[in-house]
């Protein structure tokens, strides 16, 4: 596998003819219940669990932290070898206990790992990104089945958050306001695609879906970093825990397949060339949650001549997911 530059969009592509590597979770036995020898970092202990959530090595990562990624160039083409990281965070010690049926405090704890993970991970002057994800069900290429999430740490900023953050930036440009913000507002002043709001954080449809269903989870306050938010405010992820729960239940009662990926702030230590070197960016930028259910019987194309297309409007699958009968 190698990573390849799109000199057009300058997004980075993997590719390569190697067969993808099964994960080897062919055995009976659930590698994540047993005691793993690949550990990295553990979250505090919930009272009567011997963890609560744990950080490992992912069995067979995408990218390694060891070796040089030797990018060179081919004319007008870039290339380099995967460097990076690749884990997966368990997110609860038992088999059956998932963001949306787990205790807000169990969830808070792996948020927290999630957190001083990238943090962690951020602290090496090569990783330029690091982005957390998690697909679960067979129409969205679940990969274990156990309650897991994945973070991979890598030279070069993700495309679509590389899209963001340039729009971020132009818009902060022109009217020195940070376009999240400016959303959040109008979403709460409107209240047409506000799924729930929680304390700190807040629930919507997006106006311009990509997918039906697609939610985003944000923080009412200004704040570019997920994992700095941990240093700011108390309680910051019991909240965020049970919005994530619930709104994962309300998303549940239309599909149990979905992506969710989380937003965040590039790392400073490193200066990307295709962003530029610009000071504004924990004025401009917003992390967020976003969860793009995968709805079975309507995937059979979202683009229409690669534009997005959704065939359920933000404000109609608001109102589904509003009235959606949810626990806790
Ligand atoms: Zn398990
Ligand atoms: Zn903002
Ligand atoms: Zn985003």
């Amino acid at each position: 596998m190698e990573l390849r530059k799109d000199p057009i969009t300058r997004s980075w592509v993997m590719t390569g003819d190697d067969s993808p590597e099964s994960s080897g979770q062919t055995s009976a036995a659930c590698p994540f219940c047993a005691d793993s020898a690949h550990v990295i970092a553990v979250a505090p202990n919930t009272p009567g669990a011997p963890w609560s959530a744990r950080a490992v090595v992912h069995p067979t990562p995408l990218y390694r932290i060891e070796g040089d990624p030797g990018r060179r160039g081919d004319g007008i083409y870039d290339r380099m070898h995967s460097v990076g990281a690749h884990e997966v965070l368990v997110e609860n010690p038992h088999h059956d206990r998932h963001l949306w049926n787990a205790s807000d405090e169990e969830i808070g704890h792996f948020l927290r790992l999630a957190a001083e993970r990238i943090l962690d991970l951020k602290r090496d002057p090569r990783i330029k990104y690091i982005s957390l994800f998690k697909d679960y069900g067979k129409n969205a290429g679940q990969e274990f089945g156990h309650p897991t999430s994945q973070l991979t740490a890598t030279m070069f900023v993700p495309r679509r958050v590389l899209y963001e953050l340039r729009a971020g930036r132009e818009y902060f440009l022109s009217k020195e306001r940070c376009v999240f913000c400016d959303i959040i507002q109008q979403e709460e002043r409107q209240a047409l695609r506000v799924i729930e709001a929680r304390g700190d954080y807040i629930a919507i449809g997006p106006y311009a879906p990509r997918v039906p269903y697609e939610t985003w989870i944000l923080p009412r306050y200004h704040e570019s970093s997920f994992e700095r938010a941990r240093q700011n405010r108390t309680g910051l992820y019991l909240n965020l825990g049970a919005l994530l729960r619930r709104t994962l239940q309300r998303v549940r009662s239309i599909t149990e397949d979905f992506h969710l990926v989380l937003h965040t702030s590039p790392s400073s230590l490193h200066p990307s060339k295709s962003l530029g070197y610009w000071k504004t960016i924990d004025d401009d930028y917003h992390w967020h949650i976003e969860i793009l259910p995968v709805v079975g019987s309507k995937a059979k194309s979202y683009t229409f001549k690669e534009v997005y297309y959704s065939p359920v409007t933000s404000e109609t699958a608001v109102k589904h997911l509003r009235e959606a009968r949810i626990e806790g």
